[in-house]
């Protein structure tokens, strides 16, 4: 059972993630240590068929090797057109140890090619800017605690569409791709603390924590 003074290890390296979710367990008194704490820890395969199964594999493989309750996440980006890729092979779209520039290389060039192939379909003009078709960004979160075996899990999702070129500097990944009709920009032209705000990650943390502390 997890209570306050607990130390949780969040199973990601990334500085700007740890950061995020140290401040969100903090609130309930628990102190967060990351990937970069520990060694010799088991390499992971993520060869789940959804983002929920990966985040609970990576959980679960660095809690039971730690004995500590493991907050894991795994995300990506889904494109109506596409039939829901690049979805869990966001990281490797355009394979193993491509780059953020390969990935949205080949995602411009796949909806391109449908667009050319079942005529302007998934295309339309807003602000200016060409766009294809609904686009979400997804995150699951699994947060597992080897005392028990047990998991808590949640899910947040942030709508959009697909931009045709590049915009804004900011975020990674398929961010500068990443139209936000609401707020007339792409995600790559947030601050980031605004990309938090209205994040798949930021939603899904929000969930997580609003689970947590009717427990702790
Ligand atoms: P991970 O779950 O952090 O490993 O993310 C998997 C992949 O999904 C990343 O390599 C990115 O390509 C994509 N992705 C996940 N979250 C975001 C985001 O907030 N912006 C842009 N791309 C993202």
């Amino acid at each position: 059972m997890l209570k306050s003074g607990q130390v949780v290890v969040v199973a990601t390296g990334n500085a700007g993630k740890v950061k995020e979710f140290a401040h969100a367990f903090a609130e309930l008194g628990m102190e967060v240590r990351s990937l970069r704490d520990f060694d010799g820890l088991p390499d992971i395969v993520e060869d789940g068929d959804t983002f929920q199964a990966n985040a609970r594999k990576k959980a679960k493989t660095i809690g039971d090797a730690l004995g500590l309750p493991v907050l894991a996440d795994d995300s990506g980006l889904c494109v109506d057109a596409l039939g829901g890729a690049p979805g869990v092979y966001s990281a490797r779209y355009a394979g193993e140890g491509a780059t953020d520039a390969d990935n949205n290389a080949k995602l411009l060039r796949e909806l391109k090619q449908l667009a050319g192939a079942i005529g302007d379909v998934p295309a339309s003009e807003a602000h200016g800017v060409v766009l294809y078709g609904g686009a979400r960004f997804k995150c699951a979160l699994a947060l597992y605690d080897p005392e028990d075996g047990t998991f808590m899990d949640a899910e947040g999702a942030v709508e959009g569409r697909i931009l045709s070129s590049p915009r804004g500097e900011g975020g990674f990944g398929y961010d500068p791709l990443f139209w936000l009709p609401e707020m007339g920009c792409s995600m790559a032209e947030l601050t980031m603390e605004e990309k938090q705000a209205i994040s798949h990650r930021g939603a899904a943390l929000r969930e997580l924590f609003s689970q947590l502390r009717k427990k702790v």
